[in-house]
């Protein structure tokens, strides 16, 4: 078998993606991806567990987490007028993009100004939301991922399917097939070290000649006008303290109030994210310092549909978020198709409400159906948000809207639930209907008394599992027949 990733990359654009159910059926179908993705997550979520039930007051921490996200929300505009003020004060250049071609240009005009060919990069969620690396390289610059998640995904010309580990869906035998192809190291090793050690070698020159730097940001704080940034491999850190120049781009939710805020927000992001009481390596700046790290910081506060989302009073939470990305492991869809269905940067729970919502609902409308409402992310999610809430009222917004469409009318499943509707609201008409279906159904049921393929939409269901004929006799019938023989006996 090969061990290539894959050469068809995923289209991760909620603009031209595929809806869910399409991209996620050749998923379903690749057992080695669905196996990397249960391995992977399974292993975060035990040290997850682990971690948590050692922390006695981890509800509490919880809920003060929660807090301070939603206080953040109900005073956003003042919180970041503070950090401009203060980053500003600090050194710091502070931009604002109201969408992503504004913050894209941006970005491209501070890196001519520095004559940029070549710009390195910390993992950034934010970035792929903008399409900034195909934006850069329109523009001639080649954007360089340092992440060593992200780095394999750009050498295997692939995407990320997850928040906190992109490259979570390929495996060690697959990273040392795409570092051999792409370093031109024909005998690598696939043993950690091997790997590590060539990954190294080849970033650690580009650290030493790039001098221009792009990073998002985990937190901004408004008191102080600092950038948090937290990671595992210390790569961002040379990313943050080598170049000249130093470009954040950061979603305006990601304000915090004070420093002291930090104490709650990074206890809960590292339990969450992976399984560890603290990340390995946070960085904290505060604008620019001479002498020290780089002689330019820019800070890009990006808009693109969050306003809007700030003003509903359900959806407002999904701004809480902190990309610890604990829903996606612990959400059972997510778990079978990996995040490349999502077509978004933003996979998973979060995902599904994020993605429509950025996209002002015309674009991922399949997305807030992409789960069964379990309700597994909502009991993980360090920051409380109801997502399934969240969920049901996109779904009922995509209800309102398909209902103003007359294309509606050529659909089978509207014309299927009007049918429906019609049916069920009365009992003679429901007992028609169930004569006919159990009509119907007899042309498709097996000798064994079961349905394993129906035409057009009810294909959907018997593609994945068997249904059940309908039995000969309703409930009522049964019942009626009872109460007569009864009566008879009794006669
Ligand atoms: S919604 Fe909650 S659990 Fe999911 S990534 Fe955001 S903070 Fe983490």
């Amino acid at each position: 078998m090969s061990t290539h990733v894959r050469h068809d990359a995923p289209v991760m654009d909620p603009r031209v993606a595929p809806p869910f159910p399409t991209a996620a059926l050749p998923i379903l179908q690749n057992a080695q991806l669905r196996k990397n993705v249960a391995h992977a997550t399974d292993v975060i979520q035990t040290k997850r567990s682990l971690l948590i039930a050692e922390k006695k007051d981890w509800q509490e921490l919880r809920s003060a987490a929660a807090a301070i996200r939603a206080h953040v929300l109900a005073n956003l505009d003042t919180y970041l007028e503070q950090f401009e003020s203060s980053c500003s004060a600090a050194g710091g250049t502070v931009h604002w993009a109201r969408d992503a071609a504004e913050a894209r240009s941006i970005i491209i005009d501070i890196l001519r100004e520095e004559n940029a060919t070549e710009v390195i990069k910390i993992k950034t969620m934010t970035s792929a939301e903008i399409q900034l690396n195909p934006a850069l390289e329109a523009a001639g610059i080649h954007a360089i991922e340092t992440d060593l998640a992200e780095l394999i995904l750009q050498l295997g010309d692939d995407e990320p399917s997850h928040i906190v580990v992109p490259a979570l869906h390929v495996n060690r035998r697959q990273v040392c097939e795409i570092f051999a192809r792409r370093m031109g190291l024909p005998d690598l090793a696939d043993d950690p070290q091997a790997l590590t050690a060539a990954a190294r070698s080849y970033l650690r020159q580009k650290f030493l000649s790039v001098p221009t730097a792009i990073s998002g940001a985990n937190f901004l704080i408004a008191e102080t006008g600092s950038v948090a940034i937290v990671e595992s491999e210390g790569n961002g850190r040379m990313c943050l303290t080598l170049p000249r120049t130093l470009i954040t781009l950061a979603g305006i939710e990601k304000v915090l109030p004070r420093y002291g805020d930090l104490e709650v927000l990074l206890q809960v992001l590292a339990r969450s994210a992976t399984g560890e009481r603290m990340n390995p390596y946070t960085s904290l700046w505060s604008g620019v310092t001479p002498g020290d790290g780089p002689r330019r910081f820019h800070v890009v506060l990006l808009d693109n549909g969050r306003s809007e989302i700030l003003g509903r009073n359900v959806e407002r939470q999904t701004l809480q978020c902190i990309r610890c990305a604990a829903c996606l492991n612990a959400c059972p869809v997510y778990r079978q198709t990996g995040g490349h269905a999502y077509g978004s940067p933003y996979a998973g729970p979060i995902g599904a409400i994020l993605t429509p919502q950025l996209e002002r609902m015309h674009h991922a409308q399949s997305l807030p159906y992409a789960s069964s409402l379990c309700g597994a992310c909502y009991e993980v999610c360090p920051v409380k948000i109801n997502i399934p809430e969240v969920l049901i009222e996109l779904r009922a917004q995509l209800v309102d809207q398909e209902r103003t469409q007359p294309a509606r009318w050529f659909d089978p499943m509207y014309l299927g639930m009007k049918a429906a509707n019609l049916a069920f609201a009365s009992a003679g008409r429901f007992r028609i209907a169930q004569r006919l279906g159990r009509l119907g159904l007899r042309f498709f049921t097996a000798k064994d008394g079961w349905i394993h393929r129906l035409p057009s939409l009810g294909a959907r269901w018997t593609m994945s599992r068997d249904l059940r004929s309908l039995p000969d006799q309703t409930f009522r019938e049964w019942w009626s027949a009872r109460e007569s023989g009864r009566r008879k006996e009794a006669k």
